[in-house]
């Protein structure tokens, strides 16, 4: 039978059936509106605070702390665009790192067209930030810090805490885009002083289309959406109820046991790893060798196209993905992979597996079996592994 293995969890994740379960009733025999007094709308609306209450209670927050959004990317524009709005008479600086999801780098860019300046904090070998960089880049005007908590290509999970601690020290807010660490690794908002908070349900067993940002008491972005006033009046327009049903009952289950699960994930994640070199010469493991996501592995392999690899891997059943979801089919190299050193042309030639919860030990050993081939095929047809491999002999 022809195998089917779907390793590319960090772009999307299969909605999980219990999910599908708790949303069903929304859709067609729950369906009124939460805004209406009568009885089936307060139904729709007890279920949308209920939702509140779970994704509060995964990232320790208060639920008038959480505000349902579209998805990830709106989460990440109205945190940030609503910071430097609600703080513009503060000053118009802001901090972040060149490895950020576009959600917040191509925000940031849109910023700086309207007279906003951002700095972009350079990331070590391994995508890690200096945090004696971030102290250095805070000037008075500084509104905002936005450091994504684990970044989505690579996995490297960034220094939050410590980030959240100095931002605290200096007064300035603290945003961080979550997308890749929820229902991976453990997020408490109170204890990684962290102000705003992004998250979206399809990377983590949810519906597409529904995100969250958390925003601090007393820390306001500024209206996103005009309109009713749902959303305490700053994200109008009626609740996605049965998406957002779904969002909590998903960010309930991927939380839940993470530590058993998260293990389970780094067994397989640690034995890619490990035997990938061990089977393939010229690779190299890009992102961080111990803090990164559960999940995440990640190699360039010198002398081949990562499209190329992609395709192979797909006629054998494989879905993969070559740096982000986002990128493929543009031709530029990651930015991530760029911002980490890798040449140009080692940076084409990479490889992301990202493994999730539907993933078993049989589909790793079927990698471990296929990769091989494919990749020594591919070098068999270039012609600069050719020179390199005949000095080699
Ligand atoms: C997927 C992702 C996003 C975007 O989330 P959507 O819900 O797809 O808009 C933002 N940031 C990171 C790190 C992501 O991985």
């Amino acid at each position: 039978m022809a195998k089917s293995i779907y390793l590319d969890n960090s772009a999307t994740t299969p909605l999980k059936k219990e999910v599908l379960d708790a949303m069903m009733p929304y859709l067609c025999e729950h369906y009124g509106n939460p805004s209406s007094i009568y009885k089936i709308g307060r139904e729709a609306k007890a279920a949308v605070e209920t939702a509140r209450e779970k994704v509060a209670k995964a990232i320790n927050a208060d639920p008038k702390e959480i505000f349902f959004t579209g998805c990830g990317t709106e989460a990440d524009n109205w945190a940030i665009k609503g910071i430097a709005l609600a703080k513009e008479k503060k000053g118009k600086h802001i901090i972040t790192s060149k490895i950020e999801h576009h959600a917040v780098l191509h925000t940031l860019e849109s910023l700086e067209k309207q007279g906003y300046e951002v700095t972009y904090l350079e990331v070590d070998e391994y995508g890690k930030i200096s945090l004696d960089d971030l102290r250095a880049s805070i000037r008075p005007d500084t509104i905002l810090i936005t450091i994504m908590t684990a970044n989505n290509e690579v996995g490297t999970i960034e220094p939050i805490a410590e980030i959240g601690a100095i931002a605290k020290e200096y007064g300035v807010l603290f945003h961080t885009d979550a997308v890749q660490a929820i229902g991976s690794i453990n997020i408490d908002v109170k204890e990684m002083n962290i102000d705003l908070l992004s998250l979206s349900a399809h990377k983590f067993g949810g519906p597409k289309g529904v995100g969250a940002m958390f925003a601090r008491r007393n820390v306001l972005p500024a209206v996103f959406m005009h309109g009713g006033a749902q959303e305490r009046a700053r994200r109008a327009g009626t609740e996605n109820v049965s998406s957002i049903v779904g969002l909590g009952k998903a960010i309930e289950l991927a939380t839940n046991n993470l530590e058993e699960k998260s293990a389970k994930l780094c067994a397989m994640r640690d034995r890619l790893i490990k035997e990938i070199p061990e089977k393939i010469p010229f690779v190299k493991l890009n992102g961080h060798p111990i803090d990164r996501l559960p999940g995440n592995v990640n190699f360039s392999f010198n002398f081949i196209e990562g499209e190329a690899l992609l395709l192979m891997l797909d006629l054998n059943g494989i879905a993969a993905s070559s740096g982000s979801a986002c990128t493929s089919g543009s031709l530029d190299p990651s930015h991530v992979l760029l911002a980490l050193g890798l040449p140009h042309e080692i940076a084409h030639g990479s490889l992301r597996l990202s493994i999730g919860e539907i993933n078993t030990s049989d589909d790793i050993d079927y990698v471990l079996e296929v990769l091989p081939n494919i990749v020594q095929r591919l070098r068999d047809m270039s012609p600069l592994y050719e020179k390199v491999s005949k000095e080699l002999k």
